[in-house]
């Protein structure tokens, strides 16, 4: 293998930026950061607690009671959104360099994920500027309007899959209403959301309107999703810790957008383009090294192509390249952590007595070290197998026969999850009654993960609460305040006049 690339100029250390400045941890804490091809330390970054938490949300209340941002008009905040993009954009290479680098996704897969984050920003500055507050005007008596108001300090908590685009999902809406934010990235990957602070800057986003701070889940993510200064949590990660959020923030019944696991079905009936088919359910599964949300992780195959499809997938996924992330052939990179890398190969091994192994299995050969799975197939799982339930977040996909709509359909839902579905036939009315029947937030027919910033992201059941994207995600971070005026002579019924 030829030798990792390093980037040039990375940080002698990852801190936190809390109004304004780049500070360290209030005592000091910090934790390493592995790089996931050697698993050797770069780099330690700043291990935030409670206090840190603190004093991201005072600088973050004082931004919003008393700074600029949420009293700006929103073409003034679109312009600034705008040039976040701009910034963004300029740095698409070097951002897909240090995500690969932290990550171990592909480089060719990272490429592409500055860009579409640069999208957001955009798509949300013309949203807010072309959103116009709802009037009505009750015949000859009242006018009532909806105002909207940004709600506040906003915590922002999310995964390391995809860690700088999946920031701006929530980032680009949140600052768009005005809200001011905490930002607290996954310690796995702090790397990226590193850059945001220089961006913001060089865009003019006011002192302590974006804070950002580093550190475990269990303890900055804990302290940020309890602390009484912040009305509204956005998460992104798996369903156990929305569960958690979930009851941590029921007190003071804070405002909550959880964006969480995925078992996705795809459904390939016998009536399928099985060329299409199989191209789009390896990609499903296997891009961004299954470290996806979305991955098509259960493939359910309508049994008079069962054999064909098999045959064609199992080759299909021995061939995939995996190896140096930074080779532009490399199609399955390596895994985050060596942590994860564990968790994926307990499942593996189980696999190997739950279904039949038809690829993979292990780590692929030459490349003993690094996080590195081989893409592994299993067929003939049965819906109460482990691996049909549970999600396993890297290169594994579990294939399983069905005979009739029916069927498919118990199968398709027969998890906690709900996420997405994607569906394989020729036949519309068959794809149409399917997808309505189909318990998934998402579905794609004869399509794959292509979605317009528009329509809403999200999942149903254990996969999430609310959706992302659209106005939907604006109506998240906005109260939408009714005002009711009357016009014209006072007609209220008179009390405290007949005595
Ligand atoms: P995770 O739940 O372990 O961590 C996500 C974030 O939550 C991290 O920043 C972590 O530090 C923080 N956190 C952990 N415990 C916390 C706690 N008790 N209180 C507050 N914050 C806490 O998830 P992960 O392993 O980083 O990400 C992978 C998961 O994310 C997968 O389940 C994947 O499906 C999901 N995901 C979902 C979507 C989606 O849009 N539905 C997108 C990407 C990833």
């Amino acid at each position: 293998m030829t030798p990792h690339h390093v980037p040039a100029g990375l940080p002698d250390g990852i801190r936190h930026y809390i109004d304004g400045r780049v500070v360290d941890s209030v005592d000091g804490g910090t934790f390493e950061v592995l790089d996931p091809v050697t698993n050797e330390p770069y780099v330690r970054a700043a291990a935030g607690t409670a206090a840190d938490v603190d004093r991201a949300v005072e600088a973050a209340t004082l931004a919003f009671r008393q700074g600029p941002w949420p009293r700006m008009k929103a073409r003034e905040r679109a312009r600034i959104l705008n040039r976040i993009a701009d910034a963004v954009e300029a740095q698409n290479d070097r951002l897909a360099e240090l995500e690969t680098f932290d990550t171990g996704l592909p480089i060719t897969q990272a490429l592409g994920q500055a860009l579409r984050a640069a999208e957001n920003f955009r798509f949300f500055a013309d949203l807010i500027v072309a959103q116009s507050d709802d009037a009505y005007q009750v015949p000859g008596a009242q006018l009532n309007y909806v105002h909207r108001k940004p709600i506040g300090v906003a915590g922002l908590i999310t995964p390391w899959n995809t860690p700088f685009m999946l920031e701006s999902w929530k980032l680009a809406p949140a600052l768009a209403s005005g809200c001011t934010v905490v930002l607290k990235p996954a310690e796995f990957t702090p790397l990226s959301a590193s850059l945001w602070a220089g961006i913001f800057e060089q865009a003019g986003l006011p002192p302590g309107v974006f804070n950002l701070v580093n550190g475990l889940g269990e303890e900055a993510g804990d302290a940020l999703v309890r602390h009484p200064g912040v009305p509204l949590i956005s998460f992104t990660g798996e369903s156990r810790t929305g569960q958690l959020i979930f009851a941590n923030a029921a007190p003071m019944l804070k405002g909550l957008s959880m964006e969480l696991g995925g078992k996705s079905p795809a459904v390939v009936f016998a009536d399928a383009d099985l060329d299409a088919a199989i191209d789009s359910t390896l990609f499903g599964v296997f891009s961004l090294n299954g470290e996806r949300c979305t991955a098509g992780s259960r493939i359910l195959v309508e049994r008079p192509v069962y054999d064909e499809f098999l045959e064609r997938y199992a080759a299909r996924a021995a061939n995939i390249v995996v190896g140096d992330p930074y080779d532009p052939a490399t199609e399955v990179g390596a895994l985050v952590h060596p942590e994860h890398v564990d968790k994926v190969m307990g499942y593996v091994e189980l696999g190997k007595s739950e279904g039949r192994l038809l690829a993979g299995g292990g780590r692929p050969p030459g490349l003993e070290t690094g996080n590195y799975v081989a893409p592994t197939v299993f067929a003939d799982v049965a819906p109460d197998a482990r691996i049909f339930q549970e999600e396993i977040f890297g290169p594994v996909v579990t294939i399983t026969p069905f005979d009739t709509d029916d069927e498919a359909l118990e199968l398709a839902n027969g998890t906690r999850y709900g996420l997405a579905a994607y569906l394989w036939t020729t036949d519309l009315e068959r794809a149409h009654t399917f997808a309505h029947r189909v318990e998934a937030g998402m579905v794609w027919l004869n399509s794959h993960n292509v979605r317009d910033l528009r329509t809403p992201f999200g999942g149903v059941k254990a996969s999430g609460l609310g959706h992302e994207g659209g106005y939907r995600s604006i109506d998240f971070y906005t109260d939408q305040q009714a005002v009711h005026i009357t016009l014209g002579p006072v007609h209220t019924p008179r009390f405290g006049v007949r005595r």
